[in-house]
């Protein structure tokens, strides 16, 4: 028993029954490395590169992002760390890469992969120090683009990423059009990680950073579990992984059902870890799966929460 309450607190992330479900980090830069190890991140799922640089006026120099990402990858030698490409724009703008017009409607407008392709010189450097990074980390270097809508935009971006000497490209799930094609988005890249906060903004048209609007911003809204669902079908269809990165995975009951619909990790703010473990841990795989199916039967979010949470009797 006393083995079994220290897996909960700090092993590997599993079900019950022994289902294996990684459990990372998201971070903002190597100062949130040491928080991520102390609560046992198996590694880092989404490094939300903006986050070194939202209060530059210039590009980063390309040493200086090469140092920021070695330091996260030597931390974890065995494990794998997952970087987004800069997701400038709408809640997250960066002063070297503005919009070229007025946007009304910023979340809608230019930003993540979109922004990208119109500074190929500063995708083009950040992926080249990411792959110089890599050269001799052990850890499993795995880049992502924000913000893709379609086969085309996860084309182009896993053929940046070959052509800069990154084996491991992937796309976040967080328009809705990528969900619901998400079988022609699969074959592109090797893996999915579902970015729930805008998926929710997207799918139910509600500004996340509107307080007013946080009815519709619940990621228990039996749609987004849909679309979850759908994007987690596809990957699995196409033997690749389908993470979760958004602030989704990190709530103990919706872990389970994430499980549940088919999502092959789960990445969180580091503080919430050890509850998502342990609730893990303490349902099995059919458990997640009928929690799944109850959240998604549901006509309303909360209805979807309180009836997934009673088939998963012992939450932390
Ligand atoms: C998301 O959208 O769910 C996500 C993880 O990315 P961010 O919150 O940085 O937009
Ligand atoms: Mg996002």
């Amino acid at each position: 028993a006393r083995a079994s309450l220290l897996m909960e607190v700090t092993g590997p992330g599993a079900t019950a029954d022994g289902h294996r479900v990684p459990l990372l980090a998201n971070i903002g830069g190597p100062r949130d490395v040491e928080a991520a190890v102390m609560n046992g991140a198996e590694g880092v799922g989404l490094y939300r590169t903006e986050f070194l640089f939202l209060d530059r006026a210039t590009p980063p120099g390309d040493e200086e992002q090469e140092r920021a990402y070695r330091e996260v990858l030597e931390a974890f030698p065995d494990g794998r760390v997952v970087v987004r490409t800069l997701d400038a724009g709408a809640d997250k703008p960066l002063a070297f890469l503005p919009p070229p017009g007025e946007e009304p409607n910023p979340a809608l407008g230019e930003r993540g992969l979109r922004m990208a392709r119109l500074h190929p010189d500063v995708l083009r450097g950040q992926l080249a120090a990411l792959a110089r990074a890599a050269s001799g980390a052990s850890a499993k270097l795995e880049v992502m683009a924000p913000m893709v809508t379609d086969a085309a935009e996860a084309a182009f971006f896993a053929g940046a990423c070959r052509d800069a000497g990154i084996e491991y490209p992937g796309v976040m799930v967080e328009v809705p059009a990528a969900a619901l094609r998400a079988r022609d988005l699969a074959p592109e890249v090797e893996f999915f990680s579902i970015g729930t906060n805008d998926l929710t903004q997207y799918a139910c048209a509600a500004d996340r950073q509107i307080g007013g609007l946080a009815g519709f911003q619940d990621p228990w809204q039996p749609a987004v579990l849909d679309l979850v669902a759908m994007a987690a079908g596809a990957a699995g269809e196409a033997g690749k992984g389908c993470g979760v990165c958004g602030e989704a995975a990190g709530d103990p009951a919706l872990a389970c059902v994430l499980v549940g619909l088919g999502v092959t990790s789960l990445s969180m703010s580091a503080p919430t870890l050890p509850l998502v473990r342990a609730a893990l841990a303490r349902h099995t795989l059919d458990q997640c799966r009928a929690a799944a199916g109850a959240a998604r039967a549901a006509r309303s979010a909360a209805e979807a929460r309180e009836s997934a949470r009673a088939l998963l009797p012992v939450l932390p």
